[in-house]
């Protein structure tokens, strides 16, 4: 395998992978923006990008003269792809870092490591670019996974997030309608990590006997199942394979069987058609809902899409009205579901530390996606330690760490 030493930012880097996405305009255009600061402040690297919107949109990326552009399905091969290219050359490797190496702090530090397991979607839901971007699902081998995750406790890491562009459907082009909970359950007897964590998974994708897996409480009790809209008819027509009553079944059956769940989901406005009857049913069923976190999006119609065309485009002052009103909701039961956390208890991975007048506060996360600060004396990093949770900050939960004397 090809080595390499991750640096921080700053610590002049010979070489930068930059992974594009193209999921809205706003991310085409962070993407350029991220692109012309890492040539920035990079000045001598090698800069080459790679994802969805190098996919898509290759001579946007080749404008901002970068020195090499890979499609998503050489992503695996960027190595070869730039040494015959003539942009790295073999005495550029350094040897491959054996299992204790310490990734640098300022590279992320090495507590929670995402780990992709799937790509592609064979799915059309009809506003998606990212399944024209990605191609058909495809899965990596369970054996492979879990000897990754192995690799990555050697290195020290306390978390994988596992991630895929459908990570429900892992193994379903093998015909493995279950693969996921196989896999799943593999890595949580074959490993000895202490939190496995899942990504967005499609709320069609799970079966009623999924939440088992569960009872293993090394699990983290959050899950992101993606809704969309609230209203039956906009799920429709953007073909998503959920209505309001399957989706309130699936989280009442999710929420009984994990005692202190997080369902967090995501919410598009202003998607083709929506009058202002829909957007109100979709409202009123994403406050009943009592989500513990809503990212919401503005409909951002994509070339080469469904929706692209479709007629009754919502004029943007609406969506943006509508985003408001949905912003509003989602900040009450965001806040309300930290505020539950009050007077607990919970086990917590330190991740970052910043030095304050009052000491150095660290940062961390519990199992159920909730970020907590605590202040300690003794370095904690990548630490999971129970910490009592006492106060609501503005985006955070203020602990006690357990074993600390004061706060
Ligand atoms: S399931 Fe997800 S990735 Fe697949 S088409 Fe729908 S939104 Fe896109």
């Amino acid at each position: 395998m090809a080595g390499h030493q991750l640096v921080g930012p700053g610590e002049n880097a010979e070489l930068c992978v930059f992974n594009s996405c193209t999921v809205t305009h706003i991310a085409d255009r962070s993407s350029r923006q991220r692109i012309r600061r890492l040539k920035r402040d990079n000045p001598g690297a090698v800069v080459i990008v790679t994802g969805c919107y190098a996919e898509m949109s290759p001579d946007a990326v080749a404008a901002l003269d970068v020195d090499l552009i890979v499609g998503n399905e050489d992503k695996d091969r960027i190595v070869q792809l730039a040494t015959e290219a003539g942009l790295l050359y073999d005495e550029d490797l350094i040897p491959a870092p054996d299992a204790s190496f310490p990734l640098p702090e300022s590279a992320g530090g090495h507590t929670r490591a995402f780990v992709k397991v799937q790509d592609g979607c064979d799915n059309h839901c009809t506003y998606c670019i990212v399944t024209v971007a990605r191609g058909v699902g495809r899965s990596r081998s369970i054996s492979d996974v879990v000897a990754e995750i192995r690799q990555l406790r050697e290195r020290g890491y306390q978390e994988a997030v596992l991630t895929g562009v459908h990570l429900g459907s892992f193994g379903h082009e093998r015909g493995e309608r279950d693969g996921l909970k196989k896999l799943v359950r593999a890595i949580l007897s074959e490993t000895d990590l202490p939190r496995l964590r899942l990504s967005s998974l499609e709320p069609w994708d799970l079966a009623p006997d999924f939440f088992e897996l569960w009872e293993n409480p090394r699990l983290c009790r959050h899950l992101h199942l993606p809704l969309q809209s609230g209203s039956d008819a906009v799920l429709k027509r953007m073909a998503r394979r959920t209505t309001q009553k399957k989706f309130c079944a699936l989280v009442e059956s999710a929420r009984r069987a994990i005692p202190g769940l997080a369902v967090s989901t995501d919410a598009i406005v202003g998607f083709p058609g929506e009058s202002e009857a829909e957007f109100a049913d979709s409202l009123a069923f994403i406050e009943r809902m009592n989500f513990s976190r809503t990212h919401i999006f503005r409909f951002s119609g994509r070339k080469g899409t469904a929706a692209y065309a479709m007629p009754g485009q919502v004029d943007p002052q609406i969506a943006q009205e509508r985003s408001q009103r949905l912003h509003d909701v989602a900040a009450r039961h965001e806040r309300t579901f930290r505020q539950s956390l009050l007077g607990q208890t919970l086990p917590v991975l330190w991740e970052s530390s910043e030095d304050t007048p009052a000491g150095t506060l660290w940062s961390g996360l519990t199992d159920n996606y909730v970020r907590v600060s605590a202040f300690s004396a003794q370095n904690r990093h990548n630490q999971i330690t129970p910490a009592f949770f006492f106060d609501l900050l503005p985006d955070a939960v203020a602990a006690r760490i357990s074993q600390e004397r004061s706060a």
